[in-house]
């Protein structure tokens, strides 16, 4: 068995997904072209994948920088309401453009407590950046500044995003099959 019998379909191939990358690295690259220090947050897990590709298209000078919250619970594919810093960043970014890179903005609360965490700290400016949107799942109220793709109300795996842990090494994106899960 491999992963490929799981997904139902394919919303978004690794192609389609690097081509958006590139225009978001480019729209990017013109925003903070006169920025004097931009860190990039990459939200963990699922935000890795996305970050790594969308970072090495970031033609100014950048530093990276790690966060790590949680609000799912093991085998589940619903939030569970609560998010926890599991881990903090490495620097301060006092003085500094921050943009948070997401995978995938869905009920907003992740987010919403990133920025509370991130506020008080004396950032020059903090954007968002996610690849995915699921606006009309959204239940606070946050926005990210840079959308890659919008996405229907559907669980989604791959490039990134797990279910369980799992096919986040999917190169594209895709819908599970509910039988995995239910
Ligand atoms: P939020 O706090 O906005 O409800 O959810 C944010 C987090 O939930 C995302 O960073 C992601 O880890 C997870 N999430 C939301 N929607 C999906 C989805 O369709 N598939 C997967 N695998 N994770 C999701
Ligand atoms: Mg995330
Ligand atoms: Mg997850």
């Amino acid at each position: 068995m491999t992963m490929e019998n799981d997904i139902e379909r394919v919303l978004f191939s690794e192609d389609q997904i690097q081509a958006r990358i590139k225009e978001l690295a480019t729209q990017i690259n013109q925003d903070y072209a006169n920025s004097k220090e931009l860190v990039v947050v990459s939200v963990l897990t699922g935000g890795m994948m996305f970050t790594i590709d969308l970072f090495k298209r970031i033609s100014l000078y950048a530093s990276l920088d790690c966060v790590d919250l949680s609000s799912y619970r093991g085998a589940t594919t619903t939030s569970s309401g609560t998010v926890e810093v599991l881990q903090d960043l490495k620097h301060p970014i006092a003085g500094k453009d921050v943009l948070v890179v997401e995978d995938i903005v869905d009920t907003g609360r992740t987010l919403k407590k990133l920025m509370d965490v991130l506020a008080a700290r004396g950032a020059n400016s903090i954007r968002v950046c996610t690849l995915f949107d699921k606006p009309e799942r959204r239940v606070v109220d946050v926005k990210a500044d840079y959308v890659g793709l919008d996405v229907p109300n559907e669980f989604l795996v791959g490039y990134g995003l797990d279910y369980n842990n799992l096919y986040r090494n999917l190169p594209y994106v895709g819908v599970l099959k509910p039988s995995i899960y239910q």
